[in-house]
């Protein structure tokens, strides 16, 4: 008997230390798929990730019981607990795939070592990304800092096939399962999400998968800077829980790529088809990247990449702090910040420009440490990782790896005209202004108190001077690097 593990691979089919624990035994019925809720786990949890998981574990279990087997679930340490299942199972060995993050790393060298003392057996396999952290790396054999390099290696290198899920033949009996119900979300200690969180488990990320694939892939690279277009994959929630296997979905890409080639016909445009499910897989290898980041650095968590942009000195007095949470609720007075902000209560989601656009202002215009905008992030998105997370406020606050350079400071104004100029994303968010004219929408910040309370007296005068601001980051910034 052997258990696996699952952890954030929240699926049967293509994931790779669920076929390894099949295949090291030619035993019937000898795999017993496992669940442990770990109290330490849940601690950085929030509701609209609970849901998601606790979704996606009831599709999981759905999965096995089609198969005659079912899920083991448990609560508690799994140094404990997975020793003890081990016992109770009969079972020589435990496998799982690795997981990257500093605290699943400590975990899980607690729970190697508890399996060694009951005389367990235990494998990993690498499964979340393509190319494990520590694969792809410059000449001298250091972790890359700067993704042009890191995509081109990552691009070049050839991907594994997905693979199947296992026999039902292969999985422990139902009936020698306790069977135990999944815990509520209550017993969880969390509250339903006020957030509508996208439909989580296999079925739904392939049905992501293939509705992208059949049209938005082939004009992503276009397209994917506007919010109101449905143009990107939705899938990040889907990769943080494993809800899909990379294998998968990159073999996607190679369908969606032979079809691409066949519509460019020779043609030379940067944004056609080809170009755009290339710029797709990029950002499929940004997530390696930045895991590799975190993995190499695990310190970035909490703390800025760039030494010396460690004595920033980010507002933190009582007005400041009404700033951040005029910032969480929506109310800055900027359109297109205010209509981030509130998908991302709505939805437990935001698309990737409008990330961009808040963090730049949270840190740009507010002059506020991302580690509120992190914190804030991580109680809201269902697709909150902390890899990526980090990554993209790090980038925006330009304290990060290969981060958008401090004096690049986006205008939001400008920002919202460029990539919703009809407002209809901000509309769509922002009912108050959902009658107000985009030029009106666009230029708020330029009309008088007057026109402002005339077209929607509700909604919010700007709460800062985005020039003033700017001038007072570049000097926070400068200071920082001792240049002022
Ligand atoms: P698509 O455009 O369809 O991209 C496909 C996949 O590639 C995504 O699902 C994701 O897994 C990956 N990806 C895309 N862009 C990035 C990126 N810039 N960095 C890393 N991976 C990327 N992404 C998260 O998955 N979790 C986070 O917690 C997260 N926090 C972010 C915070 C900030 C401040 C910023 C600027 C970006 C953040 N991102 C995060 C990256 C990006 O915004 C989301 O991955 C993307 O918006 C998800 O939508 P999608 O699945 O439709 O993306």
């Amino acid at each position: 008997m052997r258990l696996f593990w699952h952890r954030r691979d929240l699926r049967v089919a293509d994931n790779r230390g669920l076929a390894a624990a099949v295949e090291a035994t030619d035993d019937d019925r000898a795999v017993v798929p496992v669940f442990v809720f770990d109290d330490d786990v849940l601690a950085h949890g929030a509701p609209p990730r609970i849901r998601f998981m606790l979704d996606a574990l009831a599709e999981l279990r759905a999965d096995y019981r089609e198969r005659g087997s079912d899920l083991v679930v448990a609560r508690g340490d799994p140094a404990e607990v997975l020793p003890d299942l081990a016992d109770e199972f009969d079972a020589d060995a435990v496998v799982w795939n690795e997981d990257y993050s500093g605290l699943a790393r400590k975990r899980d060298a607690r729970v190697r070592m508890a399996l060694d003392d009951a005389g367990v057996a235990r494998e990993t396999r690498h499964d979340a990304v393509h190319h494990e952290p520590g694969t792809i790396t410059t000449n001298q054999g250091d972790p890359y800092a700067v993704f042009t390099y890191f995509w081109k290696k990552w691009r070049d290198r050839e991907k594994a096939d997905p693979f199947d899920a296992p026999a039902g033949g292969d999985l422990v009996a139902a009936d020698a399962v306790a069977g135990e119900s999944l815990p509520s979300i209550a017993d969880l200690g969390f509250e339903e999400p006020a957030a509508d969180v996208q439909a989580a488990g296999t079925e739904a990320a392939r049905e992501r998968l293939a509705a992208f694939c059949e049209d938005a892939v082939y004009r992503y690279d276009a397209a994917r800077d506007y919010p109101a277009k449905e143009a990107t994959s939705r899938l990040s929630t889907d990769l943080k829980w494993g809800t899909i296997g990379v294998r998968e979905v990159y073999a996607a890409t190679e369908e969606a790529m032979a079809e691409a080639e066949a519509m460019d016909d020779g043609g030379d445009e940067d944004d056609g088809p080809v170009a755009s499910v290339e710029e797709f897989r990029s950002q499929l290898a940004w997530r390696e990247f930045y895991t590799q980041v975190l993995w190499a650095n695990p310190e970035v968590a909490t703390e800025n990449y760039k030494d010396y942009e460690r004595d920033i000195e980010w507002r933190s007095d009582e007005a400041a702090m009404e700033h951040l949470a005029a910032w969480t609720e929506g109310k800055t007075g900027y359109p297109i910040v205010d209509a981030g902000m509130r998908q991302l209560r709505e939805e437990a989601y935001m698309h990737n420009r409008v990330r961009m656009i808040v963090a730049s202002f949270l840190t740009k215009d507010l002059l506020l440490d991302w580690r509120h905008g992190y914190e804030h992030f991580k109680q809201h998105l269902a697709d909150h990782d902390t890899a990526n997370d980090n990554g993209g406020w790090q980038w925006a606050a330009s304290t990060g790896t290969d981060a958008q350079p401090y004096f690049r400071i986006f205008n939001p104004m400008t920002q919202g005209e460029r990539y919703d100029p009809d407002a209809k994303y901000i509309s769509e968010y922002i009912p108050e202004l959902a009658s107000v004219s985009p030029d009106n929408v666009h230029s708020w910040h330029e009309l008088s108190v007057g026109r402002r309370r005339q077209l929607a007296p509700k909604y919010p005068d700007p709460i800062v001077d985005h020039s003033e601001m700017r001038e007072r980051a570049l000097s926070m910034f400068k200071r920082a690097r001792g240049e002022e």
